[in-house]
């Protein structure tokens, strides 16, 4: 039996180097200093039993302070939070993510998806955010040129198209060219053309061109009224499909991912997250962190106010933007890039083969636990704004789908939603006793680069924190050239004979590389299992269950893939019912 004063000693060590590890975050120095701790926590927990005065439990938490704390804890499974902990991972910290739905089922799912400077924001003179998307544009499009590839822009030019009065363009102009009244000049809109390409970072994508829609594929569509046009291009993303395979990469390097887990509160002890996380049956655990990360998107000032309790006075602006989906609208791959009476624009682009989407509004959303939708008014101004550019008006009837999301915006107190700012902003806040990092704003086509920024900040709080890492390295799926799809899709139909055209394509833009895994060794169609409808089969659902963290129909047919489009509601609730039982046997 151990004396009283070995015991204290032994405590009194194991504190010390506790208090190491708290201060060095090296990781290497950490596992050294680990598993020295661990064979002291096993005397002093042998000693502690036979001292009368130390019970299990205080054990186990004695225990958990060493082996559980985690450098980084995320809130929140969007592509800013999965794009966090990847880059993050990949730089030697510990790393635990809680999503409190599927991953991407707010706002990273509702998006435009595009990768894209944004053409629009020169008219605010946000040059540093284009310049940064222009550029990233390319690198991200290297890296995954599985579900992002180039698109083409047509923007119809008349000399009546008003733009907002508000932007300083608008304001300089009514200086130097007050009969312009809100009109822009074609020179005007092929200097910004020419900014947008010049900019920077751009050798893939084709640069500007001038059209004539008269006789043109790209007119045929449009009123007659419009006989000329600009080109440019531009970027589609899968934006659901962006943040799950984050979040797969990010796992493959060790990060810990909980989806359908919801981080109810967290308070600092001794400068030490201890972050309450909650399961959808209510089972709760805590985990310790030494720092937060909030990328809760729409919920970032709720998690400030109501999760964290922090004094900080940062604020976010909800900006809704709906989308409607329509029948095919037109025949050729190009999008249109609209510009409205109100100053505003919208996007029509060619849609998962037989669709066109169209979007987005800009409408301030007061309520976050209200799920954004597509009101009635949005749909009917979509369809209006639209209608003024088609030849042949479209209406209610021509809708198949509409989705709605919020941005999360920085409230800077810009006076319209339209104007508030889309670059993202990122607060370190240690009010509380303990760091967390507030992220705002932002858009898909930055998130990897407001993950550097974030590792930047976080370097200054967890010295020791690598470099940068992320830029050109594959997503799962993506290590192919970045005009290699048709050759992999080529290669999919050799080998697996049995896929259609349309089947082959669709799983090589979802998966990539992974599709031959996915189809494993599959002779037949009957060797994947049951279908579900159109071309979904058991084995791309058990790969989406085992690999891509899906757990509901909905998971599946909306966010990891679109198959919503194509599955009627009874097929839906039959994958459902299936799921339900497949997973309690574990699918
Ligand atoms: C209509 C629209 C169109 C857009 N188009 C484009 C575009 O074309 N190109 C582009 O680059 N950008 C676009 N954006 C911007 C882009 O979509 C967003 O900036 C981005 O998706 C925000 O990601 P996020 O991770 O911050 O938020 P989200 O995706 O909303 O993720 C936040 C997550 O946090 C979770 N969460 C919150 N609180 C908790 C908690 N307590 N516990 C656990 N989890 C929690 C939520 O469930 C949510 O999933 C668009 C945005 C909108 C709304």
């Amino acid at each position: 039996m151990l004396e009283w004063d070995t015991y204290v000693r032994i405590a009194i060590i194991k504190r010390m180097i506790f208090r190491g590890i708290c201060l060095n975050e090296h990781k290497r120095t950490f596992v050294i200093d680990l598993k020295f701790d661990s064979v002291l926590i096993d005397v002093t927990l042998k000693a502690g039993r036979l001292w009368r005065g130390m019970t299990e439990g205080e054990a186990s938490v004695e225990q958990r302070e060493t082996h559980d704390i985690v450098d980084l804890f995320v809130i929140g499974g969007g592509i800013n939070g999965c794009g966090i902990a990847r880059d993050a991972v990949g730089r030697g910290l510990r790393v635990e993510l809680a999503e409190m739905n599927d991953l991407a089922s707010a706002t990273s799912s509702a998006s435009t998806k595009l990768f894209h400077g944004g053409l629009r924001y020169l008219e605010y003179w946000e040059v540093r955010l284009v310049r940064e998307a222009l550029i990233e544009r390319e690198t991200l499009l290297r890296a995954m040129p599985h579900i992002s590839w180039p698109m083409r822009f047509v923007l119809p030019y008349h000399p009546d198209m008003r733009f907002d009065g508000d932007t300083p363009t608008s304001k300089v102009l009514n200086i130097f060219m007050p009969w312009m009244k809100g009109r822009r000049p074609a020179w005007l809109i092929r200097f910004g053309l020419f900014l947008y390409d010049n900019l920077g970072g751009r050798n893939i994508l084709k640069g500007t061109t001038s059209l004539s829609l008269s006789g043109t594929p790209e007119g045929a569509p449009l009123e007659d009224r419009f006989e000329k046009a600009f080109e440019y291009s531009d970027c589609w993303i899968e934006d659901s499909r962006l943040v799950v395979l984050n979040a797969r990469d990010a796992q493959a390097r060790g990060a810990k991912i909980n989806v359908r887990t919801k981080v109810v509160s967290a308070e600092q002890s001794d400068g030490i997250w201890n972050v309450t996380l909650e399961q959808q049956d209510g089972s709760q655990r805590v985990v310790q962190a030494r720092m937060l990360i909030n990328a809760g998107g729409p919920w970032v000032e709720n998690v400030i106010r109501n999760t964290v309790r922090s004094n900080s006075t940062d604020g976010v602006r909800l900006v809704r933007g709906s989308h409607i989906v329509t029948r095919k609208l037109y025949d050729h791959d190009k999008c249109y890039f609209f510009q409205g009476e109100d100053g505003r624009i919208i996007f029509t682009i060619p849609y998962e083969t037989d669709f066109t989407l169209i979007g987005t509004t800009d409408a301030d959303h007061e309520d976050v636990s209200q799920k954004p939708v597509c009101t009635p008014e949005e749909q009917t101004y979509l369809l209006n704004f639209a209608s003024k550019y088609l030849k042949e008006d479209i209406s209610d009837d021509d809708v198949v789908w509409t989705y709605s999301g919020v941005r999360p915006l920085y409230n800077d107190g810009a006076s319209s939603a339209t104007a508030a700012t889309r670059d993202y902003v990122l607060k370190v806040d240690k009010s509380s006793g303990a760091p967390i990092l507030n992220v705002f704003g932002g858009k898909i086509t930055t998130y990897r680069k407001l993950a550097e920024s974030a590792l930047e900040k976080i370097a200054g709080v967890l010295p020791d924190t690598g470099k940068p890492w992320t830029a050109g390295v594959p997503l799962p799926g993506g290590d192919f050239p970045v005009d290699g799809v048709g050759a992999l899709k080529q290669r999919l139909s050799a080998q697996f004979p049995f896929l259609d055209d349309a089947w082959a394509a669709r799983l090589i833009k979802a998966y990539g590389l992974d599709a031959f895994d996915l189809l494993g060794d599959a002779a037949s169609i009957a060797d994947l299992g049951q279908s579900f409808g159109f071309n979904l089969t058991e084995r791309e659902v058990r790969w989406l269950v085992d690999h891509e963290f899906a757990q509901t129909a909905e998971d599946i047919v909306w966010r990891r893939s679109k198959l919503g489009l194509r599955l009627t509601t009874e097929e839906i609730d039959a994958l459902d019912a299936w799921l339900t039982t497949a997973t309690q046997h574990t699918v």
